[in-house]
């Protein structure tokens, strides 16, 4: 069994949570333990013990730390990707591209280590100067979601290090493999005991003994669902928190767009990682006078798109993650044809040579935007085309949403490519570019109910990992 980290020593569990692989059901990934309330709450009790020794340390050290992880996660990209795609099912190439942003992520938060700063200025009563510094928070309690299984605990872990935190990491039960080989490698690292402690198991069972145990904040990403509820029990138990959710995510295609970049958009954004990214493209906002053509293209390409086993190299989109996650899809794409959808390609299950979750992208148009397809998050492959009757029809139907993650233009205008950074209701915002896809070293987050609190990742990432102290000192 593959073991809890806790205090620095990796501690077995009473029961365990078998990883299976989606492509293949045959190949089981491993035994990973599932901690009880107790785990959680020596972990919380090892990362308070930790803190104010590491909360102490110089910036040079934990840079160190920090940059001899991403060096090893970039060392051993193919060797991790390769357990990313077995337990997760996105292809080997995306895969590693994962592990690769996970070292980059490593080696950035290294940097900003060092470059943690405050402010001085001026009181306004004189003889008199204020120091705007920064403290770390405290101990820091992570959620992660199945769907990107090293990037997102390390886009979470990595800036809490960075400023002087500590770390209990619960990562999704589905894909504990990835989040157990970063507590390996942190360890190897250097970090002392109780810095960075993994209790992998059940999300109802730890979620709430990690609140009561007593973090000082949450850092969450998952479903809406579970983000709201976990928000209002931080806020009575006063814990800052930063809740990431879902999407639904708008690609508008202007009528002045290149079709074959629009359709190539389309299919990436709505696609690839089997659609299951927060920032998928699932609402195509297409005007009148491209929708027809554009249609037909985006399902002949959908169509030629090789569905196979996360591991083979002619495979461009790998199984669904799970099974639950496969009935999600299949009801939804039975439900839109219900509701009137038109299905033109895809939707069904399919076989494979090995028993895995293998589903054919859905494509569906004319839609319409109180449709369920239209409005609740899948989290699957299965895209929706909705007929705009202008560019500003489009926009409307864009920003008509609760969601407000990413949204997308394709046009050749630089005046409404301005106009779209301008008014789209999103937090990120792509032109000619697929809605998924974001680098590392610049912020990441939605509006609406997409996301609260500070924004991740980057330099922002500052804001949530620390506390700032004013300090008036007179003479
Ligand atoms: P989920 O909410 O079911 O689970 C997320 C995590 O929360 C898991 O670790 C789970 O064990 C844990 N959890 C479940 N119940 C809990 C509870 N009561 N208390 C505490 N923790 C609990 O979501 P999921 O199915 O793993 O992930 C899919 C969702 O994540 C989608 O909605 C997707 O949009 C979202 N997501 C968002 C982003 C983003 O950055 N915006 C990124 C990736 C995924």
């Amino acid at each position: 069994m593959h073991s809890n980290l806790i205090d620095g020593i990796w501690r077995n569990s009473q029961t365990a949570l078998r990883n299976d692989n989606p492509s293949d059901l045959d190949d089981v990934v491993g035994e990973y333990a599932s901690g009880s309330p107790d785990d959680m709450r020596e972990a919380v009790a090892a990362a308070r013990a930790a803190f104010p020794a590491w909360s102490r340390t110089t910036p040079q050290q934990r840079s160190d730390i920090l940059d001899t992880a991403g060096s090893e996660i970039l060392a051993r990209r193919q060797v991790l990707g390769t357990l990313l795609a077995r337990e997760e099912g996105k292809t080997l190439p995306e895969a590693i591209g994962e592990v690769t942003r996970a070292g980059q992520i490593f080696k950035f938060f290294a940097g900003e280590a060092l470059r943690m700063q405050g402010e001085l200025m001026d009181s306004v009563r004189p003889g008199v100067e204020v120091l705007v510094s920064r403290e770390p928070v405290g101990v820091v309690g992570l959620i992660t979601p199945w769907n990107f299984p090293i990037a997102i605990p390390a886009w979470k872990t990595a800036p809490a290090l960075a400023f002087g935190n500590t770390v209990v990491l619960k990562p999704a039960e589905l894909v504990p493999g990835s989040a157990w080989a970063l507590a390996d490698i942190l360890q190897r690292a250097g970090l002392p005991a109780g810095v960075f402690n993994l209790v992998m198991g059940s999300g109802h069972v730890l979620g709430p003994a990690m609140l009561d145990a007593g973090i000082d904040a949450l850092s969450f990403t998952g479903s809406q669902r579970t983000g709201q509820s976990l928000a209002k029990a931080c806020a009575v138990r006063g814990i800052k928190v930063q809740l990431e959710m879902g999407g639904k995510n708008p690609l508008v295609v202007a009528d002045d767009a290149d079709l074959e970049q629009a359709v190539e958009c389309a299919l990436n954004g709505a696609f690839y990682a089997t659609g299951q990214r927060c920032t998928a493209s699932s609402r195509l906002i297409v005007c009148n006078s491209i929708h027809d053509a554009f249609v037909t293209r985006l399902a002949e390409r959908t169509a030629a798109l090789r569905v196979g086993h996360a591991l083979a190299v002619e495979s461009q989109i790998g199984p669904v993650a799970s099974e639950a996650q496969l009935a999600n899809n299949l009801s939804h794409v039975a439900g839109g044809q219900a509701e009137g959808a038109r299905l033109v390609y895809g939707g069904e299950r399919l076989k494979r040579t090995t028993r895995g979750y293998y589903q054919a992208p859905a494509l569906f148009a004319d839609c319409t935007p109180d449709m369920r397809l239209c409005r609740e998050e899948i989290f699957g492959p299965v895209a929706a085309v909705l007929r705009a009757e202008s560019y500003e029809h489009a926009l409307a139907l864009a920003n008509d949403t609760p969601y407000g993650l990413a949204a997308g233009l394709c046009t050749r205008s630089l005046a409404r490519a301005t106009h779209f950074r301008r008014h789209a209701e999103a937090g990120m915002v792509m032109v000619n570019l697929p809605t998924a896809g974001v680098d590392y070293h610049v912020p990441f987050g939605g509006r609406k109910t997409s996301s609260h609190g500070p924004r991740e990742q980057g330099r922002y990432a500052i804001e949530f990992y620390t506390t700032v102290k004013t300090a008036y000192l007179g003479s």
